[in-house]
């Protein structure tokens, strides 16, 4: 059971030293109790006190890690039930299936188009993470071989999906080193698939029908050894499983119950496309940790993939691009250049009003933590120091001859200090990006 504020500060130093960045033990204590702090914050806590405390420092939900190299996934380690209350972390991995009754060309095509399922959005790339091999055959040798195949040919985690203790030994001896998830272990099977997850050195879920049961299986399947699990609650019943699944997140996250303070895994394998996507947005949304489904249909996937990106921004960081010169069409020495903030919003509505004006040109982006132009300027993020270091760090002399910058005409009262600080003649833009194309056409010469 997890220690209570005051049980926690019986074993603090209780000096009041503030090296926690706390005002006193005590409220380090409740910090800690709430999960809002680390006990490596207290430098002087002794080494008796540590092992008391660990069960209180624990992370309510276990980081579970899956895949190796550029296709680990990790799920897990989340720590509050609503996104406003903090952040979620790990996003939601979509998974897509691919199963053992395929092969050859049938199986190399299915697997391609899994694979083939990667998008970008606001210059980021999101796309389906794992693959979902099923033992629809029913035998060891074909499941083995196919999470053989698309261990070998696809970038992407893997999860092997099967009843049988046989067919998974067999196919674990294939692809172990890929360090799949192991889907999974059922009340008669806990035994025998924890010890093939422990011998390969795998995360295993653990799937029963109800809560009740799924955190016994958890409790068995550690027992006998298995620290990395996965829970599955099964049951097609949608309603009553997005009910369970936030049972459990609040169980995990808010009474610190740790045989589910684990992540989840949910499988949508019926329904067409629309189906699939309507039951899968409801589990991203509460509260699955790896949501499998069935369709390869790149119209059902990308909402999935948009929702999962929009749920998993961190609410109190906007989104941004990265600081640097961006290149709009074949822009050369004599290009117009002009600088813009990193907030993704303002870049994307200045790039598309750029490229609308079909005059190559370079747009540098200045790093104002996200921030849009007036916002940044007003707070001190944008000013003549901000823009004349990113000149000099993104190589804005080096890309063209002249010594023009053109900068937002909302900014146009940082045109005499940015002139000085940089040595460029400073023109100043449009207010509204969308009068940039006449005036690339008509005042930049
Ligand atoms: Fe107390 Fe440790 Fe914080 Fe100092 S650093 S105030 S001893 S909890």
């Amino acid at each position: 059971m997890a220690l209570t504020g005051l049980e926690i500060f019986k074993l603090l130093p209780k000096t009041n030293c503030k090296k926690c960045g706390m005002p006193t033990c005590l409220a380090f204590a409740m910090a800690l109790a709430q999960k809002r702090a680390k006990l490596d914050d207290c430098p002087d806590v002794s080494e008796e006190a540590k092992e008391k405390l660990a069960a209180a420092a624990a992370p309510p939900m276990r980081k579970v890690v899956f895949g190796t190299g550029d296709n680990e996934v990790q799920v897990g380690q989340e720590t509050v039930v609503f996104r406003h209350e903090e952040k979620f972390y790990d996003p939601t991995v979509l998974a897509v299936t691919v199963s053992d009754k395929l092969t050859g060309q049938d199986l190399k095509k299915r697997i391609e188009a899994v694979n083939s399922l990667q998008f970008e959005r606001v210059g980021t790339k999101i796309g389906v993470r794992a693959v979902a091999v099923i033992n629809d055959s029913g035998s060891a040798d074909s499941f083995a071989q196919a999470c053989k195949a698309v261990k070998d040919e696809s970038p992407l985690a893997l999860i092997a999906v099967t009843e049988s203790p046989d067919a998974m030994a067999a196919a674990a001896k294939q692809i172990k080193d890929g360090v799949p998830l192991l889907a999974g272990a059922k009340a008669d099977t806990a035994e025998a698939m924890a010890k093939i997850a422990k011998e390969n050195g795998c995360p295993l879920a653990a799937c029963a029908e109800s809560i009740d049961a799924v955190a016994d299986l958890s409790e068995k399947i550690k027992a006998e050894g298995v620290e990395d699990i996965v829970l599955c609650l099964e049951g097609s019943n949608l309603q009553e499983k997005l009910y369970n699944l936030s049972r459990m997140r609040v169980l995990s996250l808010k009474k610190v119950f740790r045989p589910l303070g684990y992540p989840t895994i949910s499988f949508v394998l019926e329904g067409d496309a629309s189906q699939q996507v309507a039951a899968a947005t409801s589990l991203i949304c509460k509260y699955s940790s790896i949501v499998v489904v069935e369709t390869v249909e790149p119209h059902a996937i990308l909402p999935m993939l948009t929702l999962v990106s929009n749920i998993f921004t961190d609410p109190q960081k906007p989104v941004q691009v990265e600081p640097k010169v961006y290149p709009i069409g074949e822009p050369d020495e004599n290009s117009p250049m002009m600088f813009t903030t990193n907030f993704s919003l303002t870049y994307y509505t200045v790039e598309s009003d750029v490229e609308a004006s079909r005059v190559p040109s370079y747009i540098l982006v200045v790093d104002t933590e996200g921030t849009s132009v007036l916002t940044a300027y007003s707070g001190d993020k944008l000013n003549e120091k901000t823009v004349a270091n990113a000149m000099t760090k993104h190589n804005a002399e080096g890309l063209v001859k002249h010594r023009k910058l053109i900068i937002p005409g909302y900014v146009a009262v940082m045109s005499g200090k940015l002139e000085e600080a940089t040595n460029w003649e400073i023109m100043v833009g449009p207010r509204e990006c969308s009068m940039l194309p006449k005036y690339l056409k008509e005042v930049w010469k």
